[in-house]
């Protein structure tokens, strides 16, 4: 990775010295290069790095610090300074809050629209309304109907209205009648920029004065996000960019010339097709992925959020009396399905996605060792060295296994309690047990 290159051209350098003009030279280059291979524009490149080389320069290296580690430091710090510093402000205090969805076909709009409906309904205690004003598929109001029966917000929707203005004033009206606060309204957008389509969602924005206008953008376009956030910020002046699919292998570079190119503030990232994979966009986190030091931070959040501490707690205390049993067991798998996400975070660092591609730790993984446990009576579960061939034979008939395969994962189970014996004999190295950081 960048970061790891940069400390390897400086390794040379002790730690008293300044930073030269010819270190800087070979790594202003690879810096260079990463930011293009992340799909940042040449030219923001060039600009980017001339400004961190004076920055650099001269700048003295600390003894606590390596100079490969501090022009890492400059760098990512200039990064997060160019795409707004800290979080950009969501304003969501008007009562309602109207807030505009625009952006190509296939950017992701309808997609975040459901995801910003379930954000503010779960994080933020809103009660908000869908409007469907994509008027031109009859699929795309299906859709938005669909997600919203899944976050459970409702929609509003015109069928026979072909009028997108209209469905959106009336949406408001409604809105204020029923006693929402958020109003979010998705609208068409066509595969490459358009006339027409630009016009209508600006008479829209004319009609219903939206709080938030908000471009969505598909961060795989990489260069060509540009172009469209141009255009789209000429005729809309919005408020925000939402940049979607960052789930992908790309790196992000897309958020860092856009804002510097419409200086608007990126205000949410998508990352998935889960609808509850919308995270506020912290420009921190995007420069450390840029330079492909990954998003640790939210994979971090996201993997705590998932690991239930205080199960954990007990299980490790089962072990270490030598009583962990198939109930735990059942549980432990529990937990690690639920890691599935986790996979799905995982590969948002450069070069893990690709690597853990093949692991599976899908629900199918488990199903057989599951029907066994479940075919099992609560006694057996607790009381694994009580198994024995006539009740093995009734386990496998029940989970439809043969009683090869009752016998493998028996043995299996007895390894891993001797495994857990043994390392509960090594005094103070403490279990490590199945759990996430
Ligand atoms: P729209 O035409 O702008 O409304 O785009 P849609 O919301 O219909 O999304 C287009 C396609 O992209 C759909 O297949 C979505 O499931 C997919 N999609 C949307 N957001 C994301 C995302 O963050 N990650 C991934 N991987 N796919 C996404
Ligand atoms: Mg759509």
């Amino acid at each position: 990775s960048l970061s790891e290159k940069l400390e390897s051209a400086f390794k040379q350098l002790k730690g008293e010295g300044r930073i030269s003009e010819i270190n800087v030279a070979t790594t202003i280059k690879e810096i260079r290069r990463a930011l293009i291979d992340a799909d940042v524009n040449y030219k923001i490149a060039k600009e980017f790095t001339d400004k961190v080389k004076d920055k650099a320069l001269g700048e003295k290296v600390l003894t606590s610090i390596s100079p490969g580690q501090l022009m890492v430091k400059i760098v990512k710090d200039e990064l997060t300074d160019l795409m707004g510093g800290t979080e950009a402000d969501f304003d969501i205090s008007q009562r309602p809050t109207i807030v505009l969805i625009a952006g190509l076909q296939g950017s992701g709009k309808t997609t975040f629209s459901g995801k910003l409906a379930n954000f503010l309904k779960t994080k933020k205690g809103k009660k908000p309304l869908l409007v469907a004003a994509d008027i031109y598929r009859p699929a795309a109001i299906n859709q938005l109907q669909v997600l919203g029966e899944q976050v459970k917000v409702p929609v509003y929707a015109e069928v026979e209205n072909k009028n997108a203005v209209e469905i959106a004033r009336n949406a408001v009206e409604h809105a204020k009648k029923e006693g929402h606060n958020v109003i979010i309204i998705d609208t068409a957008g066509r595969l490459a920029i358009d006339e027409e389509m630009m016009q209508e969602v600006a008479n829209v924005k004319n009609a219903v004065n939206p709080h938030e206008v908000l471009f969505v953008v598909d961060s795989m376009t990489g260069q060509d996000a540009v172009n469209t956030a141009k255009s789209f910020n000429d005729r809309l002046d919005f408020t925000g960019v939402v940049l979607t699919k960052l789930d992908g292998d790309t790196r992000g570079g897309a958020a860092l010339t856009i804002k510097y190119t419409v200086n608007k503030p990126i205000k949410f990232v998508s990352m998935g097709e889960k609808l509850d994979t919308l995270d506020t966009f912290y420009p921190e986190r995007m420069a450390q992925r840029i330079l492909g030091m990954g998003d640790i931070t939210t994979l971090v959040e996201r993997a705590q959020a998932q690991f239930d501490e205080a199960q954990a707690k007990k299980i490790e205390k089962k072990i270490r009396a030598n009583k962990f049993d198939f109930e735990d067991f059942k549980e432990q798998l529990q937990q690690i399905k639920k890691m599935g996400n986790i996979k799905d975070l995982l590969g948002m660092i450069p070069g893990v996605g690709k690597a853990i591609k093949d692991i599976d730790i899908s629900d199918d993984a488990f199903k057989g060792i599951e029907a066994m446990i479940n075919s099992m009576t609560p006694f057996e579960r607790s009381n694994p060295d009580a198994i024995d061939t006539n009740r093995r034979k009734r386990i496998a008939k029940g989970s439809g296994k043969d009683i090869a395969e009752v016998n493998a994962f028996m043995k299996q189970f007895d390894q891993m309690r001797q495994m857990m014996g043994q390392m509960n004999k090594l005094k103070g190295m403490g279990m490590p047990g199945m759990g996430m950081p």
